[in-house]
């Protein structure tokens, strides 16, 4: 397996800043992170684990190893008349893994079709967009533990998945290599098209009959018109969370800005569109040298070519100060800061 030094990340974050790892090994087996952590000058240095960067933003060197997942493969290792179980790679794309469900007619991925990032990272956020999220698909989480080099087994409630969370952001944050999931999906779809975004554009399509296909591909158009290609333009998707306020918090507000839009959670709380907030605050559009907020996506934040980590930390940090004055909700980063 080869092992870099002084390696450029740049290719490997879609915010596109330097930064520079002073180790850097490509994990193509488990039986390689094995024989890699035996060595004693790992134990003083940080790691981290990496799948295709569009998570994270980097301020600073990696004084350590990263470790990119580039464990490949996909099988399936059960199958009823109604369902199948799949063991996917934690080095997979997943967007290469949805098309590879929705071609073999297995439901529950679609409406996740080209968000960026690999399989292994996709359980760590509880990824999720047009009304689903990762947890409702994932069976199993296999992971190795980079300190006790123990594989662990993790199934749906041990995951402790949350609105972009899970307890691999928490309690094993940085102490483990997710390198399988086990997805189990069904062969008779039952298609998510309460999200009004993607109803309007099946309607716009002239949809009659729905199929995965085509649920794939309107979320495919709605993304693609709708976010910023980091092949064009560094970004990571949303920069924040969408806060969730109480209910008498929000009731609050809403006398005071009757405009603000929300969603209902459960009976105690509401989600916010943090995008809104922001741009209430007037950050839409905004740029500082090559950091700005995206001019139609408030919620994205942008390199526009030599931004540095520390300039997109530093407006982001901005930002929720303005958005904490003016509404009293302090945002949470969905982006991983290193
Ligand atoms: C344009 C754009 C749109 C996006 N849209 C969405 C969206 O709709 N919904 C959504 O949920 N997210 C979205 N994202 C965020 C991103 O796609 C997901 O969070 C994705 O799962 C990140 O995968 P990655 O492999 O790039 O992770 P990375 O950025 O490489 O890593 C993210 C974090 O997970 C950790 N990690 C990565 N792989 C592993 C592993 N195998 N084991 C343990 N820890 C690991 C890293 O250490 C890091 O802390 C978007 C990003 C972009 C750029």
């Amino acid at each position: 397996m080869p092992l870099e030094e002084r390696y450029s990340l740049k290719k490997h974050n879609t915010f596109g800043v330097e930064a520079c790892a002073r180790y850097f090994a490509p994990i193509r087996q488990v039986e390689e992170l094995e024989e890699l952590l035996i060595a004693d000058m790992w134990k003083s240095m940080p790691l981290l684990v990496l799948g295709e960067g569009s998570n994270i933003l980097f301020t600073r060197d990696v004084d350590g190893l990263v470790l990119k997942n580039e464990i490949k493969g996909i099988a399936v290792i059960r199958e009823t008349a109604d369902e199948v179980w799949l063991k996917v790679g934690g080095g997979e794309n997943w967007h290469r893994f949805v098309m590879f469900c929705v071609g073999n007619h297995y439901a529950g991925v679609e409406n996740l079709a080209l968000i960026p990032g690999s399989v292994g990272a996709a359980p760590v956020q509880n990824i999720g967009a047009y009304g689903v999220e990762v947890k409702e698909v994932v069976d199993e989480v296999v992971a190795w533990h980079l300190e006790t080099h123990e594989l662990l087994h993790f199934s749906n409630a041990d995951c402790a998945f949350g609105y972009r969370d899970s307890i691999f952001k928490q309690t094993y944050r940085g102490k483990l290599m997710i390198v399988w999931v086990v997805f189990r999906l069904s062969k008779h779809p039952h298609f998510h098209t309460d999200y009004a975004a993607l109803r309007e554009e099946l309607h716009r399509m002239g949809v009659k009959d729905l199929s995965l296909r085509i649920i794939c591909d309107a979320v495919i158009r709605i993304r693609t018109r709708k976010l910023p290609d980091p092949a064009k333009i560094g970004n990571a998707g949303s920069f924040f969370k969408n806060p969730q306020i109480l209910v008498a918090q929000y009731g609050e507000l809403k006398t005071r800005f009757p405009d603000l839009p929300s969603f209902p959670v459960d009976a105690h709380t509401v989600k916010i569109p943090a995008a809104w907030l922001i741009e209430q605050c007037g950050w839409k559009g905004y740029r500082e040298g090559d950091a700005g907020v995206h001019s139609h996506q408030a919620l994205v934040l942008v390199n526009y070519g030599k931004a540095t980590g520390q300039q997109i930390l530093q407006l982001s940090e901005r930002i929720r100060q303005s958005v904490y004055e003016r509404f009293g909700i302090m945002l949470e980063r969905e982006v991983n800061v290193w």
